[in-house]
């Protein structure tokens, strides 16, 4: 059985590992000119130092099983590390760290009856199901519980800088999924997982796995059409090229799909990233990995990766993300050219932080795309979309999945792509 994927990030390349583990015929599409999708990196060359880093910040969390025993089977478990992510909030120009109770405690913008009432929020996101959940409002369940001040001085700059003016819409069952996940702590705080050398080693293995097996992968070749022949998959017809197939595995967003397939799949809500990464000659955030910041700017948050990894595993360099989401293609940080882009958030960062300056900054890059994930609205269980399509031999797996449902992940995406390919023979 010959087999056709459409993607090659994390989903579509895990569906090719278990393909061709089981000896199947396997060809990957992949739009770009690197596989990884959204986990892809950037391979950066600096004096004698060379090393890839991640186009966007990424981190994995203990409870992502699948993922976990994927790096194990791979042999790659020595380069996974567990460490502990620092977080801050910048709120009307002052730096709070956020990491340990004690911190907490001391967080000025809430009073002692909202962190007994933030509290109690948290404690509710481990009791019941998620789903039931679904159909209510973060804004609503946060108000609720936490009351008015949790809402106004906590969640709402959160949820901006995520949903944008979407926010109000977002379900319940989103942000408890996010609660939950992040509450791996101990006292001195949150434990995160990162692999020595990038998640790049993931993608990597995954696609010489494939290579190996005698599967074949077309970089910087989109898919323009899938072929269906009397409701069955048939093939598909690239940019280069018309291919057969028994079976095609499309991974690509549901917008994707229906330009190239025709199929009228329900419109999951995605919403699009742009992200900047400085390379520094000087560390800005004494020693917080991600700080979230309250201001209204054009940008949510600020991750030092390298207050969460050592800067000597990249030539002593200090490396910042700045995270931003975008929910309308109109949107400047969709639309502006790259170094505009890049003076607006220079200008964003030196607001929060005076003494930044431009001569800081030795590199960056910048990375968008429209479809960054989706936008987690109230009924979106409703918008899941099944793996199994009306069209025979046609199956599709990704973000909008059941897997990667209350909120998308790497580990979501790997129980996709496995799904999707064990249904072919359930
Ligand atoms: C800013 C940001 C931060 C994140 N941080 C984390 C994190 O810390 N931890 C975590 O677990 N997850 C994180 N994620 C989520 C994680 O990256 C994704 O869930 C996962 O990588 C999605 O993989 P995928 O294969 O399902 O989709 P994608 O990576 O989007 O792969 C789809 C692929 O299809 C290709 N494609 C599109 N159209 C075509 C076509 N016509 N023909 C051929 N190819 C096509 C695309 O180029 C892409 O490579 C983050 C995501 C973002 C955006």
């Amino acid at each position: 059985m010959r087999f056709g994927i459409i993607g090659g990030g994390v989903t579509g390349l895990v569906a090719g590992y278990y393909l061709s583990k089981r000896g199947y015929d396997v060809t990957i599409f992949e739009a770009e000119d690197e596989v990884g999708g959204l986990l892809g990196s950037y391979h950066i060359n600096r004096g004698d130092k060379t090393y890839h880093i991640e186009r966007f910040y990424h981190h994995i969390f203990r409870g992502d099983a699948e993922l976990i025993e994927l790096i194990e089977e791979l042999g790659l478990s020595g380069s996974l590390e567990w460490r502990k992510g620092s977080t801050g909030y910048h709120v009307n120009g002052e730096i709070y760290p956020l990491t340990t109770p004690g911190e907490i405690l001391r967080f000025p913008h809430l009073t002692l009856l909202d962190k007994i009432r933030l509290a109690a929020l948290v404690l509710r996101s481990k009791i019941g199901s998620f789903e039931d959940l679904d159909n209510k409002r973060a804004r609503d369940l946060i108000e609720r519980i936490g009351g008015k001040g949790v809402h106004r001085n906590f969640f709402e700059p959160l949820l901006r800088s995520k949903f944008g003016d979407e926010r109000d819409e977002v379900s319940a069952a989103w942000l408890f999924g996010r609660i939950s996940i992040r509450s791996d702590r101990s006292i001195e705080g949150e434990h995160l997982g990162y692999m020595r050398g990038g998640f790049q080693l993931l993608v990597d293995a995954l696609k010489e796995h494939i290579l190996d097996q005698g599967g074949v992968i077309h970089t910087g070749e989109p898919v323009t059409q899938i072929l269906i022949e009397n409701g069955r998959v048939s093939g598909i017809e690239s940019t280069k090229e018309t291919y057969h197939f028994d079976n095609v595995i499309s991974t690509v967003s549901p917008d994707a799909l229906n330009r190239i397939s025709g199929i009228d799949c329900r419109d999951v809500p995605y919403q699009g990233a742009c992200c900047a990464l400085f390379g520094l000659r000087r560390s800005l955030m004494d020693g917080i990995y991600w700080l979230n910041i309250a201001e209204d700017l054009p940008f949510g948050a600020l991750i030092e990766h390298t207050n969460f990894v050592p800067s000597r595993w990249y030539g002593g360099e200090n490396l910042l993300y700045v995270a931003s989401y975008f929910q309308n293609i109109e949107d400047p940080r969709w639309k502006l050219d790259e170094k505009d882009v890049i003076g607006v958030f220079i200008r964003g960062i030196k607001k929060l932080f005076p003494d930044f300056d431009e001569g800081d900054v030795n590199w960056w890059q910048l990375t968008r795309t429209p479809d960054a994930g989706p936008i987690y609205k109230v009924g979106f269980k409703d918008l899941i979309l099944p793996y199994r399509t009306e069209i025979d031999g046609l199956c599709i797996a990704g973000m909008f999945s059941r897997a990667n449902y209350p909120e998308r992940s790497i580990n979501g995406s790997v129980i996709a792509g496995k799904s999707c390919v064990d249904l072919f023979f359930s």
